[in-house]
């Protein structure tokens, strides 16, 4: 369906368990916002977090978006057996004297960061300021994780964060960027829960590529369930596999995502074809920030 690959956008599912209603809402928007201005789409399964992945749930993703009529371009990439890859550009960035390795437990960042009066989330630095004895004596009783370093203005905000974890898998921000740099993508929607990442990512992709141009990074707002709670794969949130079994189709699936997005006026039944054929890249952009 698409022209000339201008636009390249991507889903990239963590195959964690079924897709929910919320994902499959994000998966269709970031779909219809590369078809409407004839760009490619790709899929990549982020399958890193082995102990997370839920046998058969990828095979599962590529059949809910296949029923719902979102095609993608080219094979689906899985960052699992890409991490040849990853452990090149960290090696990288450790060459250049952007890392280092940190010892600190969730408690230890947690009273930091209060003692310091710093803001929940961003790491204080300890592990920074650890002389080379300091932290050879240390990496002798446990495994570290790896940081980058960030510049001054974003230390408050952002943080030196992993690109490493303690167990060795390469951390999400990490390959992320890798990935979204190597596939060519030059447009990311995806939910706001992801919104504390974006300056993450487009200051990994600086130091690996300076020369790149900056992805363009769109949020979506999440669905939530019934409680007003953010919907999870793990808590039996309704999928389409459930949606299915209740004899639901995807055409009435498709209305309801498109008119909960805000993309469409009425809830109605509608194909994906329909649906493409109805939405203009304005109401698009409308919900997205
Ligand atoms: N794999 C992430 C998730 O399923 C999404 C990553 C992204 O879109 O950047 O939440």
């Amino acid at each position: 369906m698409y022209t000339s690959g201008k636009i390249v956008g991507r889903y990239a599912p963590s195959p964690t368990g079924q897709l929910h209603f919320g994902n499959l809402r994000t998966a269709l928007l970031a779909w219809l916002h590369v078809r409407l201005q004839g760009g490619r789409f790709i899929v990549r399964m982020e399958d890193l977090d082995i102990p997370r992945v839920v046998p058969g749930s990828a095979d599962q993703i590529l059949r809910d978006l296949d029923w719902l009529g979102l095609d993608w371009d080219g094979p689906v990439l899985y960052q699992s057996q890409r991490n040849e890859l990853y452990q090149s550009a960290l090696s990288t960035l450790t060459a250049r004297g952007l890392t280092y390795q940190c010892f600190c437990s969730r408690k230890n960042i947690q009273a930091a960061t209060e003692a310091s009066r710093g803001v929940m989330g961003v790491y204080p630095g300890t592990c920074k300021k650890l002389l080379p004895d300091e932290s050879k004596a240390l990496s002798s009783g446990k495994n570290p994780a790896t940081r980058v370093i960030v510049p001054h203005h974003m230390l408050s905000t952002v943080g030196d964060f992993v690109v490493q974890r303690a167990d060795s898998l390469f951390a999400y921000q990490l390959a992320v960027t890798i990935d979204d740099l190597d596939q060519g993508v030059t447009d990311v929607v995806r939910g706001e829960d992801l919104l504390d990442s974006t300056p993450k990512q487009l200051y990994l992709a600086k130091l690996l590529e300076p020369g790149i141009f900056p992805i363009n990074y769109w949020h979506a707002a999440l669905m939530l369930d019934n409680n007003g709670s953010k919907m999870s794969k793990r808590d039996g949130s309704i999928s389409a596999e459930v949606w299915r079994c209740q004899g639901g189709t995807a055409e009435e699936l498709l209305g309801y995502l498109a008119f909960t997005a805000g993309i469409i006026d009425s809830e109605k039944t509608i194909n994906i074809n329909e649906l493409i054929g109805s939405v203009n890249t304005d109401a698009l952009f409308s919900v997205l920030s």
